[in-house]
């Protein structure tokens, strides 16, 4: 049924060579952007602060609140849109230390949504043992009892000094992949659903096989750390970055035959009920149809070993700041305009899937969805996420803004931002492609302040993602909806019989 509507809304849609693109209104919105910003100003509020912005953490509900007192000083409507987000999670303190083959303490964090070392010191020899597949595990859970495991070998570290390029870097992506074992993986559905709920029982089964805790490769260069989790994978026990350079030394050390020891104290907190996030939402309504709209939406949530700044501090003020520059502009467009500020996106896009969720019966009047979530670079033009028909369409919209080098069109379909969570159901959805400027070093590591921010691209990039909504706000036609598809649920509980409790 329901790809019989998307048929029929491909057939009946206005032939796009029909539409043509008003670009009227965008040197308005151009200058408005780039001699009048207050996006810097903005950012270091936002970063300075509020500081880091972890969902479920009080920051997040104050910059929920102080975005939505920001549209409003613009002239807009705005309200906090609250969804199920599931448990808290409080980072407390962590130590790590190598007591042998010799002593010194690890630059070492939590990884978010795992659980501490319950009040104790915990000293054990470290093991490396491949736990990436249940045939792995299988082989090699015998040796994680009494000890700190690495669960993989070292990554090399990509060489982030080569030469500037797109944030959508698809060499490095299939590298990792390729040394995940994914490359070659089982794309089936089933397939993909198994390996998810494998990594959601994989630490209760370390835990029920005696491990003191796992540790993640930092993986970048020079102590840079990376962060993630989720709680939608709870761990119940301690799970911790180290840097690269220490995760390769231990390594190293097992490889060579010397047994590395390791002592860790840990103390998070995980809640035990789900709790309620919001989504920050300003609106500009339409001046003749109002009840369709366009979004521009960025994720607000952060990581929290920096400032949240290129991740995505950056994307959510330029959202802001493009709200702004339509407003000052005095120009009226004919559909809305929702600006969008997720939370919960590091944590699995969880603040988009709710808002698609929540506004599904209106989907097809959503006109399009444009996220920025690529760091600090300016943009660079759109990549077109399926949407070969609307090419044409994509460099009509990019043609004003080519002035500020933003009018490249490339097909290609980028992953891991909240653009994803629209595309189940038909909404056309594009994440902005950028200038990289380092985003590999800020991306969820302590090096993510506001030091890092780029003044003349975030005008820019307000500039182009004002110009592009307003003129999608105004198109003569809804676009044609992409093919829908079900919403695929992640698991989030750890199969029978492992939750045992800490
Ligand atoms: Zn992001």
């Amino acid at each position: 049924m329901k790809s019989l509507v998307s048929l029929l809304a491909f057939a009946t849609a206005v032939p796009l060579a029909a539409q043509s693109v008003d670009t009227a209104g965008a040197g308005r919105l151009i200058d408005q952007a780039m001699n009048r910003s207050e996006v810097m100003g903005n950012l270091q509020h936002l970063s300075d602060v509020l500081g880091p912005r972890l969902s479920g953490s009080p920051a997040m509900r104050r910059a929920n609140e102080w975005t939505a007192g920001r549209f409003k000083a613009y002239g807009l409507t705005a309200a906090l849109e609250p969804y199920q987000f599931g448990v808290k999670w409080e980072r407390g303190p962590a130590s790590l230390r190598l007591i042998a083959p010799f002593s010194r303490a690890l630059t070492a964090h939590s990884w978010a949504w795992t659980e501490g070392t319950g009040g104790k010191t915990l000293a054990g020899q470290v093991v490396l043992a491949d736990l990436s597949t249940p045939e792995s595990l299988a082989v090699n859970r015998g040796k994680v009892k009494g000890a700190w495991v690495l669960p993989r070998a070292a990554y090399p570290v990509w060489n982030p000094d080569g030469p500037e390029m797109t944030a959508d870097d698809s060499t490095r992506r299939a590298e990792q992949l390729r040394l995940r074992g994914l490359a070659t993986a089982d794309t089936s559905a089933a397939a993909v659903a198994a390996r998810r709920q494998f990594t959601v029982d994989l630490p209760y089964i370390l835990k029920a096989a005696g491990a003191l805790g796992t540790l993640v490769d930092g993986g970048k260069e020079h102590a840079l750390m990376t962060m993630s989790g989720s709680p939608n994978r709870v761990s119940p026990l301690p799970n911790v970055v180290i840097s690269n350079e220490d995760y390769a030394l231990l390594a190293r050390l097992i490889a060579a035959g010397v047994k590395p020891r390791l002592e860790g104290r840990i103390e998070n907190r995980l809640g035990n009920q789900p709790v309620q996030q919001w989504n920050t939402v300003g609106e500009i309504r339409g001046s003749e149809w109002p009840g369709q709209e366009v979004i521009l939406g960025a994720h607000l949530d952060s990581w929290d070993l920096g400032t949240g700044v290129t991740d995505n501090g950056t994307g959510s003020m330029v959202v802001l700041e493009a709200a702004r520059v339509i407003a000052r502009s005095g120009l009226k467009p004919k559909r809305t305009i929702r600006f969008v500020l997720f939370s919960g996106e590091e944590q699995g896009l969880l603040g988009s899937r709710a808002y698609a969720e929540a506004h599904a019966a209106t989907a097809d009047s959503i006109q399009a969805v444009l996220v920025l979530d690529n760091g600090t670079g300016a943009i660079t033009g759109q990549a077109l996420q399926g949407r070969k028909d609307l090419e044409g369409l994509w460099k009509q919209l990019l043609a004003p803004v080519a002035s500020l080098n933003a009018d490249s069109v490339r097909e290609a379909s980028k992953s891991g931002t909240d653009h994803l969570s629209f595309l189940p159901y038909g909404v056309p959805g594009f994440n902005f492609d950028q200038l990289r400027r380092g985003y590999n070093h800020t991306h969820h590591s302590q090096s993510d302040t506001y030091d890092k921010a780029v003044e003349g691209d975030l005008k820019q990039a307000a500039a182009v993602m004002a110009v592009t909504a307003y003129q999608l706000a105004n198109l003569p036609e809804l676009l044609p909806r992409g093919p829908k598809s079900p919403v695929v649920p992640v698991p989030s509980r750890p199969s029978p019989g492992l939750a045992v409790g800490p």
